[in-house]
């Protein structure tokens, strides 16, 4: 056959240069679409072979990939099915360019061009996006087949032609474009294949050419008809049975932890335990997800979840098809049940999608059950690391917090564990308030609450432990679930009435004695921001005491979680009450001094010390606490 020129039928001329455009950022999947072809063509000569259908050895099929850098080409080279002329004519010139054509018809107007997760479907003519010139050289596995050469440099005319290819297969060149250079760096290439390809099922060999070796002509023949290229180093860039393709039977726990160093090279810790996920009906599904030991509960980790399409890497940006606290877990699904190239918010409404989505849920539930169940003091070894994920779930996913509720543990003070069964159980003798409302205090400090947190042990109370910053918004979920319970923290006010009982001590001083010494105690303090109340407590409590209201505090902390999106809470300044202990003996002696300037004093040091007790003793008033505590000694 001598040199044939086709017209590629397309409606819109020059597609090329919209295609260009619109991924311009993303003009690396060209690679990903390439390998991935090379793929699929050896895949089904396997196929093909195995039904018999294809003779004899199949030899060598790795897939290779090789950069010229004297040439400005780049190779990806398959010993696969192949194509005829009649083939490259119909799927090359025909159906990819038309596949490029309804791809530009559908996203030509789309201004966010993160509408398109996948870009699956642009295929092999996602070559022009770094190529201005574009060779196929192939040979059919068919009987009697012919090589032929097709060239195009992306606009809707082609040469066709025969060329003397021998090795069975399709190599695709790509003459790189002046202004796309940088794809001729071999670091940039092996980047990209580690990226898109580290899973593909064929062994796939990355090269460079370093010198290229002039091939020996024969009669008529051109140098670029030669390309059975021998690659000079050649290194297996891929791992093409990765551990999620595998059954969980056939796998150990080693298998499980090396695979997650495969996928996340940079994390030296092991992860807390993995769910193996392997759906087949309604929905097709593989996958590996890990819980990650954080090292700083405070942030979110960078290393997300992979997600493959029949082990092509897609994204690692798992958003709205893996519910929200979920993306926090690491490790990798595959699906091809997921719609690769809609928008993001197409997706969540995709009912494939959906049933995914509560599929992972589940089996995260069950496997975290599984762990309680079977080993409780392995579970609470790992509670205070998976407590995140777990609290993120209960808030934000209604059957998560149902399956949830059985495991998830409470954690006081004293590091004990205990489910809410389990504490609800503990509390209830002496934690019940007079209204038969179950109390729980908690602390959000150790170290700063101490005082509060002694006062209420004294009791005889359990305190607990709520000190991540998701822990507010979780204690709001809890209220509103759990029956006929309350939170209260450990300092919102005197321990007497941290759960109200009816119990009534008399005062020790009269109500014309306190109105007294209300002046004076309110003169130590800033008016706006302490209120000043007598109680009449034990003697044995302090003699002041400084609460902060639960309903305002909690306003405050979650004004400051939400970026202080309520602004009148967040402008507020923060409100105290100073309790006085009107039984405590001190305060008899403040009412009983006759020297005006020793009874303010005594009456400063009092209120220093309970603000010393909140940590609210700063600056200059701590300096001047401390003369006055020396002089008094
Ligand atoms: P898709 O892969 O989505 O079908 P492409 O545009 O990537 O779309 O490819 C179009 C067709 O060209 C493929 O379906 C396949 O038949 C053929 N093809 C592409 N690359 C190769 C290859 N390396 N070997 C054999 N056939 C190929």
């Amino acid at each position: 056959m001598s040199t044939t020129t086709g017209k590629i039928n397309v409606q819109t001329e020059n597609i090329f240069p919209i295609i260009k455009k619109f991924l311009y950022s993303d003009n690396e999947i060209f690679l990903r679409e390439l390998v991935s072809n090379a793929v699929d063509a050896t895949k089904k000569l396997k196929a093909l072979a195995s039904m018999g259908e294809v003779k004899g050895d199949l030899g060598d099929t790795k897939i290779e990939v090789v950069v010229d850098k004297a040439a400005k080409t780049i190779t990806i080279k398959d010993k696969g099915i192949g194509m005829t002329a009649d083939e490259i004519e119909k799927y090359i010139a025909q159906i990819a360019f038309s596949g490029a054509e309804e791809f530009v018809n559908k996203y030509k107007d789309k201004v966010d061009k993160n509408v398109v997760i996948g870009h699956f479907g642009l295929g092999f003519y996602s070559a022009f996006m770094v190529a201005k010139r574009v060779e196929i050289f192939s040979l059919s596995h068919k009987e009697g087949a012919k090589a032929v050469r097709w060239e195009c440099d992306g606009s809707p005319e082609y040469n066709i032609e025969d060329t003397t290819k021998t090795q069975r297969g399709t190599d695709i060149v790509l003459h790189i474009a002046d202004d796309c250079e940088e794809f001729l760096d071999d670091h940039k290439i092996e980047g990209l294949l580690t990226k898109y390809c580290k899973f593909l099922p064929v062994e796939i060999k990355f090269g460079t050419k370093k010198d290229r070796i002039k091939p020996e002509l024969k009669e008529g023949e051109k140098e670029e008809d030669v390309k059975d290229i021998e690659i000079e180093v050649d290194n297996i860039i891929n791992n093409p049975a990765p551990a999620w393709t595998k059954k969980p039977s056939d796998l150990k726990e080693e298998d499980y932890k090396s695979f997650y160093h495969e996928l996340y090279p940079m994390q030296f810790e092991e992860p807390l335990f993995n769910i193996h996920l392997n759906v087949d009906y309604p929905f097709n599904l593989t996958g590996i997800l890990y819980f990650p030991k954080l090292s700083n509960k405070l942030e979110m980790p960078k290393d997300r979840i992979q997600l493959y399409s029949n082990q092509v890497f897609v994204t690692d940006n798992v958003e709205n098809i893996v519910p929200d606290f979920l993306t926090l877990l690491r490790g990798v699904i595959d699906s091809p049940d997921i719609p690769l190239n809609v928008s993001r918010s197409y997706l969540q409404a995709d009912g494939n999608v959906k049933k995914i989505s509560s599929h992972i849920t589940k089996k995260v539930a069950d496997k975290l059950e599984e762990i309680f169940k079977k080993d409780r003091a392995e579970f609470e070894k790992k509670w205070d690391d998976i407590k995140i994920f777990v609290q993120y779930g209960m808030i934000s996913d209604e059957k998560f917090y149902e399956k949830a509720v059985k495991f998830a543990l409470l954690k006081t003070t004293e590091n004990k564990y205990h489910t809410f069964e389990e504490f609800e159980n503990l509390v209830k003798p002496i934690q019940t308030d007079k209204n038969n409302k179950l109390v729980y205090l908690y602390a959000t400090n150790i170290l700063e609450q101490h005082a509060y947190i002694d006062a209420a042990k004294s009791r005889g109370y359990e305190v607990l432990l709520m000190e991540t910053m998701l822990d507010p918004h979780y204690i709001n979920q809890l209220e509103s679930k759990l029956k006929d319970i309350s939170f209260v923290r450990v300092d919102a006010d005197t321990v007497d009435k941290l759960i109200k009982k009816d119990e009534n001590t008399v005062s020790k001083i009269t109500e014309e004695q306190q109105k007294q010494l209300q002046p004076i105690i309110e003169g130590t303090v800033s008016k706006e921001q302490f209120n000043v109340t007598f109680e009449n407590l034990s003697e044995k409590d302090a003699p002041m005491i400084i609460t902060r209201p639960e309903f305002m505090r909690r306003m405050k902390d979650m004004n400051q979680l939400g970026g202080g999106s309520m602004g009148f809470y967040g402008n507020m300044p923060d409100m105290y009450n100073l309790i006085v202990n009107s039984n405590h003996p001190l305060i008899t002696k403040i009412l009983d001094e006759k020297d005006a300037a020793k009874q303010t004093n005594l009456a400063k040091q009092a209120t220093d010390l309970a603000l010393l007790s909140q940590g609210l003793l700063k600056g200059e008033s701590l300096t001047n606490f401390i003369k006055r505590s020396v002089e008094l000694i």
